[in-house]
């Protein structure tokens, strides 16, 4: 049996951050491990999409040059080079973590791992005993009761990302920020693409305005999307799919990509026999990420919150501090910064206008939304969108921040720092924000929520 002061089920973001930190903090650390170092997010989630995102955006550069006076043709996509760009931002980064992994003094393990006890985790005949247990065991790719994913004609975002060519048509069902996001790369990439959202609104967990836009954006660039009405079933057919909503509506494309949400891989782990307290098909835990059984901790995916890369980092961190007796900050999960990489972006951090309202009362809120139109250099990018800050009345703090348009998502570090230091619009008015930058846009959004708007007519 070998002993650790922390064993770790799951490398993805989570798990690894957990192991570097915890290494570096001068702990033993084995991190366990079935598939590859760097989980879902490396492998098969942020960075493949992003990859393929900005082969998109290159493809729509060429496409509309001519309006910048640039004159070219877009020839077509050569899907497999496509994949080669993609596939080699992934390899380099995968080398440089197993790199760093290795440099830090982890022991890698490779094997399906079973928890069996309060801290100890099987692989194969081996058990790994650690004074600490820290699980991250991450996410899968959901689908419907009923609804089969062949990998073939119904597809999910990991054999989207491998597809070797670009689908003529495609149905999309799901209007999150995975379904939005692919919506995107394909439109880009030459498809004819539908998005079925059975709620109301495209990105429904996002402000209203930004949903919106995000509808106006979406029309304007031809792709098609259906919202408030059901998801009924689908059929597969000797050229396609025909995909069926409740109302009677069909849709015909040559495949369907179920992008539904994603669960947690807490399933057949040996979580339910070793005692551990579900909260739904989440790991119930504290403040501290700790679980019912003494230290065993959850990380990223399978805790409560919004299921992203950066928050399983800093849940990861924050675990390795908190056994080393640091009294790490406990994460506030509503300021965890989120972000949409479809053209156009949307980013957000804090409360939307209605939780805001629900929390503090409609007449306790001040809001304003920036036009881009007035921002310098979103006219250069011919982008359209907004910033809308909400904050308390009587100069208090902001407590959200919405955006929408080409590139905001560099602009959310500012925002997170505005929403997590409390900062008010009248605190953040003096800042000089640099001329001509699209995080302008926030600053006169501060200036305009303090009453001195600059560029914006009132
Ligand atoms: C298409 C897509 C795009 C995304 N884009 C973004 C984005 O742009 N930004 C962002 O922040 N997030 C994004 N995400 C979400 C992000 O990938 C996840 O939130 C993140 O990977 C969660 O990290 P994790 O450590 O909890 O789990 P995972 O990354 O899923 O890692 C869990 C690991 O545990 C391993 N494991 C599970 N069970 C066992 C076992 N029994 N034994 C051994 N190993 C085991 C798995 O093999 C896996 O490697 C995206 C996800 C998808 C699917």
């Amino acid at each position: 049996m070998a002993t650790y002061d922390l064993v770790i089920l799951g490398a993805g973001s989570g798990g690894y951050a957990a192991a570097l930190r915890g290494s570096q903090l001068g702990l033993k650390v084995a991190l366990i491990e079935r598939d590859v170092l760097g989980g879902t997010c490396l492998h098969r989630g942020c960075i493949p999409t992003k990859a393929l995102l900005h082969a998109g955006e290159i493809a729509d550069s060429v496409r509309e040059s001519a309006v910048f006076g640039v004159k070219s043709n877009l020839l077509g996509i050569d899907m497999p080079q496509v994949n080669d760009y993609k596939d080699g931002v992934v390899n380099r980064l995968y080398k440089g973590l197993q790199g760093l992994v290795k440099h830090r003094g982890v022991d890698y393990v490779t094997g399906n791992g079973k928890f069996v006890g309060p801290n100890k985790v099987m692989v194969g005949d081996q058990v790994f005993e650690g004074k600490h247990v820290v699980l991250a065991t991450g996410s899968f790719p959901k689908s419907l009761p009923n609804l089969e994913v062949d990998g073939n004609q119904v597809i999910n975002s990991e054999h989207a990302l491998k597809l070797s060519k670009v689908p003529a048509s495609v149905i999309i069902l799901g209007g999150g920020v995975i379904g939005v996001e692919f919506a995107s790369v394909w439109k880009s990439l030459g498809a004819e693409v539908t998005i079925i959202e059975g709620l109301p609104r495209l990105v429904p967990a996002e402000d209203e305005a930004v949903s919106k836009a995000m509808e106006r954006a979406f029309r304007k660039r031809g792709i098609n999307f259906s919202t408030g009405v059901r998801f009924a079933g689908v059929d597969k057919t000797k050229h396609g799919v025909v995909a069926k909503l409740e109302d009677g509506q069909t849709f015909a494309a040559d495949l369907m990509l179920v992008a539904v949400g994603r669960g947690s891989a807490t399933r057949n782990q040996g979580f339910e026999e070793t005692g551990l307290e579900f909260d739904g098909e989440l790991i119930k835990v504290n403040e501290n990420l700790q679980t019912n059984l003494a230290n065993v901790y959850a990380v990223g995916d399978i805790v409560r919150g919004p299921q992203l890369a950066h928050k399983g980092f800093q849940e990861g961190i924050f675990v390795a501090e908190h056994i080393k007796g640091l009294n790490p900050r406990v994460i506030d999960v509503t300021a965890i910064p989120r972000v949409v990489y479809s053209e156009p972006e949307v980013a957000s951090v804090g409360l939307n206008e209605s939780a805001a309202k629900e929390k503090y009362g409609a007449d306790q809120l001040r809001t304003v939304q920036y036009d881009l139109a007035g921002n310098g250099k979103s006219q250069i990018l011919r982008t359209a969108g907004f910033i809308k800050l909400i904050a308390l009345k009587n100069g208090g703090q902001i407590v959200g921040i919405h955006m929408i348009g080409s590139r905001v998502g560099e602009l959310l570090a500012e925002a997170q720092l505005m929403y997590s230091w409390d900062a008010s619009p009248e605190d953040v008015a003096p800042y000089i924000h640099a001329h001509p930058t699209m995080s302008e846009a926030m600053g006169e959004a501060a200036m305009a929520l303090s009453g001195k708007p600059l560029h914006t007519h009132d």
